[in-house]
């Protein structure tokens, strides 16, 4: 069947509207934000029910065509890039809450739900969704589950993973699988929602997905500090962490401040400049825990971990100290910033901070590179922002030397070369610095055991 009778074959599922070939829809589905990939799908649906999924799937397997699960595209490492003439699945339109649970406090919705969306749906009912991160707005709740996202509370909440109670899933067979239902305990063999959870869409469609909620933070209080050198950033951290409520500890240097300031109309939050600054978020049940906060603040003054700090007064002056954290990823975009996602664990931070900053600046004292995280979870965000006048081949070439390096001294500390983006297109070639090869082996043929075809997402992760 040549290509154009093949893509009309697919209105035997979907009606036209749900079929879209045109050159711009191709290139906006068929990637994320990873900007420099070339997309080439040749066909974006949208189904609106699982029955249409597995249709879909029966049709690939069928017609021998690949799917590529997409969600809400802000994914940082190309996982949900159509490079091949893979046909893209946006499931966009697979966007209700299906059901509320007061009593288990759990919710039921289609994969295609805005992440906000179902925060904003938590709160209605009294209820706290805790995953969070600045694309919230955009990213869907099949694409958190399928890279099991992180975000700027997993210090205190755990990862995605943590949330999902139940899953639904077609697999790469058309087969539906419904994973745990919901159950707190289930003692009966391999937890394969736990396999979907951070599959990157190589194992299954996930159409609907079952999450708890819980009690929202009791008075959330913001903190941020002025920190001349890394190693007073894990003293700060240290210290706050051993003796309060942390709910969120995240770091950002000086020039990513001077991009995001650069970028939106936000006030610096000291009248000086300063190396660095954290911000430290803590739940408040009481007057007792705020004066140990402040005890801490004051006592970090006096050991010169922090030069100058500043509590929130209130919930708006919060919200725009957590945008010059949050709005980094998008201040610094138009730099087409190359993405490291890093972790090590806690306690190796300052090593890894101190060797990082040396291999950067001795290699690389033409990039600006911007740092941030969540090093409470000793998970660093590294963007090198392309100078202007280099071209992208070059560019991407040079980072690719600071990646061997990187990831030779994360392998070093038995750290991992994706701590929240996934592995996707971009980390593939290094999963080897993090997982061994029998490891890989077996993901192998897990995936051979879902997809035996190799129509979900080929050529993702391995
Ligand atoms: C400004 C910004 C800030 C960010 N901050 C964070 C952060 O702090 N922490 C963090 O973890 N991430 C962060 N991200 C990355 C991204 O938002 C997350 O990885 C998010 O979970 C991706 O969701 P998505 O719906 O956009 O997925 P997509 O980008 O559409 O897809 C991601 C992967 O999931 C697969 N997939 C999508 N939907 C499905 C499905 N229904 N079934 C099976 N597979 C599917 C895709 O094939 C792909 O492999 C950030 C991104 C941006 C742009």
């Amino acid at each position: 069947m040549d290509t154009t009778a093949l893509l009309r074959s697919l209105h035997e599922i979907f009606d036209p509207t749900r079929v879209l070939t045109d050159k711009e829809s191709l290139i906006e589905y068929g990637r994320d934000w990873t900007k420099y990939l070339q997309p080439q799908p040749s066909a974006i649906v949208f189904p609106k029910g699982t029955d249409e999924v597995v249709a879909l799937v029966q049709w690939a397997r069928r017609q021998r065509v690949a799917l590529v699960p997409s969600g809400g595209r802000t994914g940082l490492s190309g996982g949900a890039a159509a490079l091949n003439g893979e046909v893209v699945v946006s499931m966009q339109k697979m966007n209700h809450i299906l059901n509320f649970d007061g009593f288990d406090q759990t919710v039921t919705v289609e994969a295609g739900v805005v992440t906000e969306t179902l925060q904003r749906y938590a709160e209605e009912q009294g209820l706290y969704f805790p995953v969070d991160f600045a694309s919230r707005g955009s990213s869907h709740i099949g694409g958190n589950v399928a890279t099991n996202a992180g975000g700027i509370k997993v210090l205190r909440y755990g990862l995605m993973r943590q949330w999902v109670a139940g899953l639904e899933v077609v697999t790469g067979t058309g087969a539906v699988l419904h994973l745990n239902n919901s159950l707190v305990k289930n003692a009966t063999g391999y937890d394969l929602r736990h396999l979907m959870i951070g599959s990157e869409g190589t194992l299954g469609i996930i159409t609907q997905v079952t999450l708890s909620l819980t009690r929202p933070p009791t008075q959330p209080t913001l903190f941020i500090f002025a920190v001349s050198d890394l190693a007073s950033v894990m003293k700060i951290y240290h210290a706050f962490k051993s003796a309060l409520p942390i709910l969120a500890f995240e770091m950002f240097t000086d020039l990513a401040l001077k991009h995001v300031l650069h970028h939106h109309d936000l006030k610096a939050p000291f009248a000086n400049r300063h190396p660095y600054y954290v911000l430290c978020e803590i739940e408040v049940p009481g007057p007792t825990v705020l004066e140990a906060a402040l005890e801490l603040f004051q006592s970090g003054v006096e050991q010169g971990w922090i030069e100058d700090g500043i509590q929130a007064q209130n919930a708006r002056q919060a919200k725009d100290l957590w945008r010059l954290r949050e709005d980094i990823s998008e201040a610094t975009s138009p730099h087409a910033p190359y993405k490291n996602d890093i972790s090590v664990r806690i306690a190796s931070v300052p090593q890894f901070l101190r060797e990082m900053d040396a291999i950067l600046k001795h290699n690389y004292p033409q990039f600006e590179v911007v740092w941030f995280g969540h090093i409470g979870d000793g998970n660093l965000h590294i963007n090198i922002l392309k100078p202007s006048a280099m071209r992208t081949e070059e560019f991407l070439r040079e980072c690719k030397v600071v990646d061997e390096l990187m990831f030779k001294m994360i392998e070093k500390l038995h750290g991992s070369v994706s701590a929240e983006h996934g592995v996707g297109l971009t980390k593939k070639a290094y999963l080897g610095h993090t997982r061994s090869s029998v490891e890989i082996a077996l993901m192998r043929e897990i995936k051979k055991a879902f997809d035996p075809d190799g129509l979900l997402n080929p050529g993702k992760i391995f």
